[in-house]
C-alpha cells in the first residue's frame, strides 16, 4: 500500500510494513527499532519513525514529539543493550554531504566499544 506515509522503494518503510525481515528491538504505532544490518560497533541499532520523512532537513515543529521520542526510546534500548553505562554515540546523517544512504530518516546508536573523539 502506497500513502503519504509510505515510500514504496524505500527499505525502512518495507521494515515498517513488515514486508523485509529485521530484529525488531521496539515498536509502536510512530517508531520501530531494529539491529543495523552491517553493524560498525558490537552493539549498532537504528530508531527509525514509521512515516517516511526522507532527511532530518525535512523535519518540521510538529514532529518535534517525533524525534525526542526517537532520542528517548535511543537511550532505553540502550540501557537495555548495556552499553549506557560505558557510554554510546547517537547520529542522524543528513544527505549524501553527511553520510547518509538510506534516505529514510533513522538514529544510528553505536556502542560496545570505545568509539573516537573524532566525529568524521
Ligand atoms: P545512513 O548512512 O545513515 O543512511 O545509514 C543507513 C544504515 O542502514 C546503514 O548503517 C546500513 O547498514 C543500514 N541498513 C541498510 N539496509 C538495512 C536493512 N535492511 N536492515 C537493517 N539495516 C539496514
Ligand atoms: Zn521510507
Amino acid at each position: 500500500m502506497e500513502d503519504s506515509m509510505t515510500q514504496s522503494d524505500c527499505v525502512f518503510c518495507k521494515i515498517a510494513n513488515e514486508e523485509i525481515p529485521s530484529k525488531k528491538l521496539y515498536e509502536d504505532d510512530e517508531i520501530i527499532a531494529f539491529d543495523d544490518i552491517n553493524p560498525e560497533t558490537p552493539v549498532h541499532f537504528l530508531v527509525v519513525p514509521k512515516r517516511h520523512i526522507e532527511t532530518l532537513d525535512d523535519i518540521k515543529d510538529d514532529d518535534a514529539p517525533l524525534v525526542a521520542k526517537m532520542i528517548l526510546i535511543g537511550t532505553k534500548l540502550a540501557r537495555e543493550k548495556g552499553i549506557a553505562k560505558d557510554g554510546y554515540r547517537q547520529v542522524i546523517n543528513c544527505r549524501e554531504g553527511g553520510g547518509q544512504v538510506v534516505f529514510h530518516l533513522h538514529m544510528h546508536i553505536l556502542g560496545g566499544r570505545q568509539i573516537g573523539q573524532r566525529l568524521a
